[in-house]
C-alpha cells in the first residue's frame, strides 16, 4: 500500500475524530505489548487486582489485539474530555467527576460507531471493533504508545495540554495506517499523587495497588467494606479523584463540551445530610442513566453508611 494512501486515510480519520468531539486521536500498529507483559504479570501475581478477577482473564488477548480482532493491523486510540465546569459543594460525600453525567459507555460507543461509519464510507469495507473501558484492552498503554500522553506515577494517562480527566477508547481495525510515537514522561521529581493518596494505594511510582484504591472499594468490592479503612476514605462515596486533583498537570484541564456529561443539578448541591437520607426515588432521579447505577441504590448507601461518623 502506498505511503500517500496511508497518510490520507490517517489524516481523514484524525480529522473526523476531532469533528466528533474527541480531544485527540493517536494510532499504533496492532502488535504484542512487549513492555507491558511483565508489568501486568507482576501486578496480577501480587494480587493487586483484588476481587477484580476479570483483570486476570484473557491475559494473552489483553496483550495482543490481534487475538481480539482477527487480522487487525492498527489500534486507534481516542480521548474524550469529561472535566466538569462545576464540582460538588464542599459539605458533601464525593463522586468521581467521570460519573457526574450519563454513562460514558453509551455516549462513547455512539461516537465510535459514527467514526466506524465514516471509515467505511471513506475507505471501504474495513473490519473493526470498538472498545470503551473494557477489560481486554490495555487502553492507557495503547494511548501512551500512540503519543496521546504518558502514564504518570498515579498510573493515569497524562498530557501537558489537558491533564488527565478524559476517557480513553479504542477502535481496532484491519487496515494499515501511519503510526504515532510515544511522548516523554513529564512527572519528573513530583510525588504529589503518591503523597496525597488517602489509602497509600500508590505503592511505588507508577504502581497502583488496585486492591487498596478507594475506587475499587466503593465500586468494585461486592462484600463489606473493611473496617480498618474507615477513616481513610476522605468522604469519597463513588470512586476517588485525589491523585488526579493534586496532579499539577490538571491545572490545564478545560471543561468538556458534551451536554450529556452534565450532572443533574441536585448532585452538585446535595449536602452530606441529603445523601445520608437519600431515597430510592431520589437515587433514580439524580443518577438517571448514570454510571453510578452500577453500584445500585444498595451499593451507594452501603458506602454512605460507611462514611457516616
Ligand atoms: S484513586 Fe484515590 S485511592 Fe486510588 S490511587 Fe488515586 S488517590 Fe489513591
Ligand atoms: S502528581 Fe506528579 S508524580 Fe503524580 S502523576 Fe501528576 S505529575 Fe506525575
Amino acid at each position: 500500500m502506498s505511503i500517500d494512501i496511508k497518510s490520507k486515510w490517517t489524516n481523514s480519520i484524525k480529522t473526523e475524530a476531532k469533528r466528533l468531539g474527541f480531544l485527540s486521536c493517536g494510532i499504533s500498529k496492532s502488535d504484542f505489548l512487549e513492555e507491558e507483559a511483565p508489568r501486568l504479570e507482576k501486578w496480577l501475581n501480587k494480587n493487586m487486582n483484588g476481587e477484580m478477577s476479570y483483570m486476570a482473564n484473557h491475559f494473552d488477548k489483553r496483550l495482543d489485539p490481534r487475538l481480539l480482532v482477527e487480522s487487525s493491523k492498527s489500534v486507534i486510540s481516542l480521548l474524550l474530555n469529561y472535566y466538569p465546569e462545576e464540582t460538588q459543594i464542599e459539605d458533601s460525600y464525593k463522586i468521581s467527576k467521570y460519573a457526574y453525567g450519563q454513562d460514558y459507555h453509551h455516549i462513547i460507543k455512539t461516537k465510535l460507531r459514527q467514526l466506524q461509519e465514516f471509515i467505511t464510507e471513506e475507505i471501504g469495507d474495513v473490519n473493526g471493533r470498538a472498545f470503551v473501558d473494557s477489560a481486554p484492552v490495555l487502553d492507557k498503554a495503547w494511548a501512551a504508545k500512540s503519543g496521546l500522553g504518558w502514564i504518570g506515577k498515579n498510573s493515569n494517562l497524562l498530557t501537558q495540554q489537558v491533564g488527565s480527566f478524559y476517557f480513553i477508547a479504542e477502535l481496532i481495525v484491519d487496515i494499515e495506517l501511519e503510526y504515532d510515537h510515544a511522548v516523554t514522561d513529564h512527572c519528573g521529581t513530583c510525588t504529589a499523587c503518591i503523597d496525597a493518596c488517602p489509602t497509600q494505594a500508590i505503592v511505588d511510582p507508577y504502581v497502583v495497588d488496585g486492591s487498596k484504591c478507594i475506587s475499587y472499594f466503593t465500586i468494585e468490592l461486592k462484600n463489606e467494606l473493611p473496617n480498618e479503612m474507615k477513616d481513610s476514605f476522605d468522604d469519597w462515596m463513588f470512586g476517588c479523584d485525589v491523585c488526579q486533583d493534586v496532579c499539577p498537570w490538571n491545572r490545564f484541564s478545560k471543561p468538556h463540551n458534551e451536554p450529556l456529561f452534565n450532572p443533574n443539578p441536585d448532585l452538585l448541591s446535595m449536602t452530606k445530610k441529603d445523601w445520608e437520607e437519600i431515597t430510592v426515588d431520589v437515587f433514580q432521579k439524580v443518577f438517571k442513566k448514570s454510571a453510578v447505577k452500577r453500584t445500585k441504590f444498595e451499593g451507594l448507601t452501603r458506602n454512605i453508611d460507611f462514611l457516616k461518623v
